[in-house]
């Protein structure tokens, strides 16, 4: 059976003490109970050790890796990093890593790669541009960022695997998909993997949708069959709104 699965993108936002008693309000509003089956956060690298030693029943990943092991890559961070320190999650192509810091499909998948072989699960991001989208081209868009991106994985291995479908118009600007557009193209990613794999495969990817969720819609988006969870960035930010969205289900 899929998960349903919430996670924070804190993106470079607070600083570490910040960051702490965020995790700690977490874990109070967390002990209450919460109807996800899984809470994760994505604080920024320097967080990481702090908030990991902080959380109870809340699993903490990196928002990016490097595809090395180690080596001459300074500023960047390994996978065996992140493992040496039981994260669990890495988020592999954000849209803003992928138009910040261009990042394509053929590094993500070595990306993803990095964060399989450390026994690590990736958060696979897809999503397509606003004219990419008036053009009508986010089917054949998010198409080719799962082919090129992730379906080099065998089909074991893609159970190492989460996909956020995030369309990038409604990253960070409180323009939400609807719940029929989010609904569509998560059926639609669900179909690519029952072709690409199995049905079984299919129906046991979790796929979480991101894009200016809130407290306010989360319920109405993940009440469609195949939204099974949300990637929450602004609204993370915030103990309360974050666990509501945990109980949207
Ligand atoms: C994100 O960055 O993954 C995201 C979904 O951001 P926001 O919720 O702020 O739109």
């Amino acid at each position: 059976m899929r998960k349903k699965i919430v996670a924070g993108n804190w993106k470079m936002n607070l600083n570490v003490s910040e960051g702490v008693a965020l995790v700690e309000e977490l874990n109070v509003g967390i002990s209450e109970g919460v109807k996800a089956d899984e809470l994760i956060v994505f604080p920024p690298f320097p967080h990481l050790y702090a908030v990991k030693d902080r959380a109870i029943k809340l699993q903490v990943g990196a928002q990016n890796c490097h595809t090395a092991l180690n080596g001459a890559y300074t500023g960047e961070v390994s996978a065996p990093m992140l493992s040496s320190i039981q994260i669990s999650h890495v988020l592999v192509g954000h849209s803003e890593r992928r138009a910040y810091f261009n990042e394509l499909n053929d590094l993500l998948a070595k990306k993803v790669d990095a964060v399989l072989d450390e026994g690590m699960t990736a958060v696979y991001c897809c999503g397509e541009t606003l004219p990419e989208r008036e053009e009508n081209r986010h089917f054949n868009v998010i198409g080719a960022q799962l082919a090129e991106g992730l379906f080099h994985l065998n089909e074991n291995q893609l159970k190492q695997v989460v996909i956020a479908y995030e369309p990038v118009w409604a990253i960070g600007t409180g323009k939400t998909a609807s719940s029929a557009q989010a609904q569509e193209v998560h059926a639609y990613i669900r179909k690519l993997i029952a072709t690409n794999y199995t049905a079984d495969a299919a129906e046991n990817m979790s796929i979480l949708y991101g894009g200016s969720c809130n407290p306010a819609n989360a319920q109405e988006l993940f009440s469609q069959p195949d939204v099974d969870g949300g990637l929450i960035g602004g609204a993370s930010l915030k103990s309360a709104d974050f666990i509501q969205i945990a109980n949207s289900y």
